[in-house]
């Protein structure tokens, strides 16, 4: 590795709803536009930092530059008559009332995604262990709770409630011992997907806590360690000059030592993410430490919503030794209307931007929805014995029977999302919804979801 250096760039500073009037970069929005910021940061969580507001933003093309919409919340995601009295209550300096009403709104837009909860926790030694989800079988989920924050927000994110502290973070540990200890006792596990929020909002020594002690060879068929993470988009400056961005790149490479691999899962909604000189040193110091540099992320209307901004980030990404990985269904948060993308529309998008670039960059799949069952990719749209229908695979499943299968459903324009969509051909139901529901009801549990615990103590 490169000697680095540490501690010679820019300090991350965070920008919130308090700052509006203090930000420089906005000193050029008018009146109404920084009225409408406050009335909807009321409600939906705002974050930006200095390379954001810097280096991403284009500030000649406001509203509709996508970095922008990415990151400042916007009118449009409110409904109408709400934007209206919070932005009274904001001209009129109403403060208190503002910030009980925005409360209001915030309780009845939250979504609370059902299933996940109940069905997803597992168990160790008779203990659950909170902060971890074992949804498929080779990969184990684990939102370490130091890592619930971001460097910047995404005014998309389902995870809004959460960082308003509408949600509890039901779904974070502090662990490291539990979970060192269901990975020993779960040999069908092959991955560990750390994610969050961002877990690279720790410092590397907390993250090397969770990560050092699955690196021994008791816990040999973990092959994979994953980091989900946006800090190339909205940070590059944590693989580059904050104080411990060498000790990151240290423990990347602990992990290639061990025999492991180390993925990046990195988050890039549009490819001005990439342009920076930041962003692609990043990178390459990342894969100089031998991870390998994964790209995802929702289709989002005012955004990414154009099938030359896909196929240019997945060129960018594969000249930059990235791999693109999945083109994600934003799922149902609350102010999905202003972003949501149609099914049929997502995968005119996908098809079109996927047919302008070379092979390699066909390791992406999608559009794919992660729903209750697993995620659904929606593979084209044809006509069978004279019906419309969209032709669907379950890529992932929550039983590994269903894995590669493809299903149908009726074609409907406007669908959003698996919910909206009925079985093709008169059928009564899909092929995972039997077992969904006994799922549900406790009368069948995948094998990996049997607490071994007994078994193992006499072993
Ligand atoms: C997407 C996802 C994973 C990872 O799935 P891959 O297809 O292996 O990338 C794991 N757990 C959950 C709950 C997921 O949604
Ligand atoms: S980086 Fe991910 S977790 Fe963080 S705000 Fe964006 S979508 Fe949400």
């Amino acid at each position: 590795m490169q000697g680095g250096r540490e501690g010679s760039g820019p300090q991350y500073r965070a920008f919130g709803r308090s700052h509006l009037d203090r930000l420089e970069q906005l000193s050029g929005l008018s009146v109404e536009q920084k009225v409408a910021l406050k009335a909807v940061s009321a409600v939906f969580p705002f974050k930006v930092n200095s390379y954001v507001l810097d280096r991403l933003i284009d500030w000649t093309d406001i509203p509709n530059d996508p970095i922008f919409q990415l990151t400042f919340p916007q009118a449009g995601m409110l409904e109408p008559a709400d934007f209206g009295l919070l932005s009274d209550l904001v001209i009129r300096k109403e403060d208190e009332r503002l910030l009980r009403m925005a409360r209001k709104v915030q309780l009845y837009m939250n979504p609370h995604p059902a299933g996940q909860m109940d069905l997803n926790i597992p168990m160790i030694d008779g203990e659950y262990l909170p902060g971890a989800q074992h949804k498929y079988r080779e990969t184990l989920l684990f939102f370490p709770s130091q890592g619930q924050t971001c460097h910047a927000y995404c005014t998309y994110c389902f995870r809004w409630a959460q960082f308003v502290g509408l949600d509890e973070f039901r779904f974070s540990s502090r662990e490291t011992d539990t979970l060192f200890r269901y990975v020993e006792a779960h040999p069908e596990l092959t991955d560990l997907l750390l994610t969050g929020g961002d877990p690279l909002i720790m410092s590397s020594r907390i993250l090397r806590r969770y990560i050092e002690p699955l690196l021994g060879p008791s816990t040999e068929h973990l092959t994979t360690i994953r980091i989900g993470t946006k800090a190339l988009g909205y940070w590059p400056h944590r693989f580059l000059t904050d104080p411990d961005a060498d000790d990151l790149l240290r423990l990347f490479e602990a992990v290639r030592s061990s025999g492991r691999q180390i993925a990046l899962m990195a988050h890039f909604s549009h490819p001005r993410e990439l342009e920076t000189p930041e962003c692609r040193e990043a990178m390459r110091r990342i894969q100089d430490a031998g991870a390998v540099i994964r790209c995802q992320a929702p289709l989002i209307r005012h955004v990414n919503d154009s099938a030359s901004v896909w196929s240019s980030m997945w060129k960018e990404q594969v000249k930059l030794g990235a791999v693109p990985y999945y083109l994600f269904i934003e799922r149902n948060t609350g102010p999905k209307h202003y972003f949501e993308v149609p099914l049929a529309r997502a995968l005119k998008i996908f098809s079109q931007a996927y047919a302008e670039v070379g092979g390699l960059a066909r390791t992406v799949r999608g559009p794919s929805m992660s729903a209750a069952p697993g995620k659904v990719l929606i593979d084209g749209v044809t006509e069978v014995a004279g019906e419309r229908v969209f032709v669907l695979k379950m890529i992932q499943g929550r039983d590994p029977q269903w894995v590669n299968q493809v299903f149908f459903a009726k074609f409907d324009p406007q669908a959003v999302w698996l919910d909206d969509l009925e079985p093709a051909f008169g059928e009564d139901q899909f092929f995972f919804e039997r077992r969904m529901r006994a799922m549900r009801s406790g009368l069948w549990e995948p094998e990996w979801k049997i607490d071994t615990d007994h078994e193992q103590a006499s072993a």
